[in-house]
């Protein structure tokens, strides 16, 4: 039971969750539409529970592939480019079916570094985002791939998500990953690694973990997430990281019967 997670989501009434590339593909590299559905049918309970929610949706560069598989193992920034934004209409098509079937409309922001740098433009997608979440759509969320590389991109959507919700002065952000939290060491290679539950400081935390290395889209890892949690917490908006493969994973965490990593606000 985690009463800590359960007491900081029932109290949160501004909610962005972020889900990661992993959760959103199958083993075979397909899109996981039967975790889009279901996660769509969690959303819906928020909402009718009178909660706001944004999703900041990976998985472009994924779906992308699912179409033109043959682009698969091609690394050039170009093709990656291209790949994304064929993604990004299949990840969005996918989307609105999984919200449909809610009776929910989803809409799209694709975000650059550069927006959230310019005053004028962070002010017009936050007031984008107050309008649809008020008119009861879910915005969907996810940096612009075609426009943004390397040093011009915010780079992760862990880092993405945390300016979002700071921007929309989030009650609380999750971040659905492949891992039920922050563990003591990789628990991917090494077993014996504990879930931390609670984190208050982190730099006491970046002191007693082992960062493992970042995933095979060489994007995010756990490093991404803290980095998230360190920006999102300052602003108290404490950051919750749990895993997306966990069925009913939403409802869990809402009921204290799932586990993960709360960061507390600052
Ligand atoms: P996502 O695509 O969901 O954003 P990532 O693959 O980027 O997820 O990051 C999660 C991965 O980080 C985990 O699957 C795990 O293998 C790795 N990792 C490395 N070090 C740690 C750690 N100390 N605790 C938890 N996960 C870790």
């Amino acid at each position: 039971m985690s009463e800590a997670i359960s007491k900081t989501f029932k109290e949160a009434r501004k909610i962005v969750i972020k889900i990661g590339s992993n959760t959103l593909a199958k083993e075979d590299g397909t899109q996981n539409t039967e975790f889009m559905q279901n996660f769509a049918r969690q959303c819906r309970n928020l909402i009718d529970l009178g909660k706001q929610v944004i999703l900041v949706s990976s998985g472009a560069q994924v779906s992308g592939i699912s179409i033109t598989r043959e682009w698969a193992r091609k690394k050039d920034v170009h093709f990656r480019q291209a790949l994304c934004a064929i993604g990004q209409v299949e990840l969005m098509s996918q989307w609105r079916k999984a919200f449909s079937l809610q009776n929910l409309h989803i809409g799209q922001l694709l975000l650059t570094k550069d927006d959230f740098k310019n005053d004028h433009r962070s002010l017009n997608i936050r007031n984008t985002m107050f309008t649809l979440v008020d008119e009861g759509i879910v915005p969907i969320v996810n940096e612009n791939d075609s426009v943004s590389i390397d040093e011009f991109s915010i780079g992760d959507n862990d880092n993405l998500s945390a300016l979002s919700a700071i921007l929309w002065s989030a009650d609380l952000l999750i971040l659905l990953s492949d891992i039920d939290g922050v563990y003591s060491d990789n628990p991917k290679t090494n077993p014996d690694a504990r879930l931390i539950e609670t984190v208050e400081n982190i730099q006491n935390l970046r002191n007693s973990i082992k960062i493992g290395s970042t995933n095979s889209f060489g994007t995010g890892g756990i490093e991404t997430k803290i980095q998230a949690a360190e920006k999102t917490t300052v602003y108290g908006i404490p950051l919750l990281l749990a895993n997306g493969s966990t069925p009913d994973i939403i409802d869990g965490l809402l009921n204290g019967s799932a586990k993960g990593t709360l960061f507390l606000a600052q």
